[in-house]
């Protein structure tokens, strides 16, 4: 059955360091891992149920960084990271959502301890009525807790993202249910440069492509409103002209980031 979900299933390879910016969202992850191991310690000397019935949501723009905290946290639990494409769970078939939801939960439990992550979590578990699986919505929303609070004790923990907290149904929202609720919001200054310098750490910079450049508070103050993932386009595009002006020692410049960051405003204006 692990084979029905196509993504693989394993333990992530991200850590929080690895994530620019974002210090209160993985503040209040690392409380969530917190927790999780302890209900897990709980549960192996027997001193309770064990488990962290609680789901968290991560919600905010796109590109932000939900997908990578997720799987961060997965890292940090030694957990494996289960992506469900919502696709699996949109099924037109009357009950196919359903069976489809419990067999999931079936592969997370196997592979526990386990993280469930949703992505766009409002396409199927919506606002009534807004979503594309209105007909059985109340039921995949009972479905999808009493899931949860029943797999929680093997050690699977789920995490939702959404870009519109709006969207999704009220009814998952209320406490004991998905009432961690983290905002992910696009990056500010501060976190941008973080973003940035740990982006550039991976790359061969030029000498002098550092935080403490005027050039590079330049980019920073030129890149506002980009979102991580913005940045990362942003950053490997100059790495690849880099990379055409000398294959063998390629070596990034501000003039490459200058100009990857000219194309992408010429892109955004037309
Ligand atoms: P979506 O809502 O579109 O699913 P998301 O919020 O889940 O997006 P991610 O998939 O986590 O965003 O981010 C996309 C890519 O952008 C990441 O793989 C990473 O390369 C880069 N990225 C985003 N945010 C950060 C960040 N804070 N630090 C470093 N890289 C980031």
């Amino acid at each position: 059955p692990l084979s029905q979900y196509d993504a693989p299933v394993s333990v992530p390879n991200v850590s929080f360091d690895d994530i620019g910016g974002l210090d209160r969202a993985k503040a209040l992850l690392g409380d969530v891992v917190a927790e999780v191991k302890a209900a897990a310690s709980a549960r192996d000397i027997g001193d309770g149920p064990g488990g962290f019935a609680r789901g968290v949501l991560l919600h905010g723009p796109p590109g932000t960084g939900k997908t990578m905290l997720a799987k961060a946290c997965a890292s940090a639990l030694g957990a494996s990271f289960l992506a469900v494409p919502m696709s699996r769970i949109l099924v037109g078939f009357v009950g196919a959502s359903e069976k489809a939801l419990a067999s999931l939960f079936a592969v997370a439990r196997s592979a526990a301890p386990c993280l469930v992550f949703f992505d766009e979590l409002q396409a199927v578990f919506g606002v009534r009525g807004a979503s594309k699986a209105s007909a059985s919505d109340n039921n995949l929303v009972t479905l999808l807790l009493t899931e949860m609070t029943a797999s929680a004790p093997h050690g699977v923990l789920v995490v939702g993202a959404t870009n519109v907290l709006a969207g999704i149904d009220p009814a998952l929202l209320t406490p004991g249910r998905f009432d961690i609720s983290i905002l992910v919001d696009t990056p500010g200054p501060a976190d941008r440069a973080a973003i940035l310098s740990g982006i550039l750490a991976a790359m061969p910079c030029a000498a002098g492509l550092d935080l403490t450049s005027p050039r590079f508070d330049a980019i920073v103050t030129a890149t506002d409103s980009a979102s991580g993932a913005d940045l990362h386009g942003l950053v490997h595009a100059a790495g690849l002209a880099a990379l055409l002006r000398n294959v063998v020692s390629p070596t990034l410049t501000y003039d490459d980031l200058d100009a990857s960051i000219a194309r992408s405003a010429l892109l955004h204006s037309s």
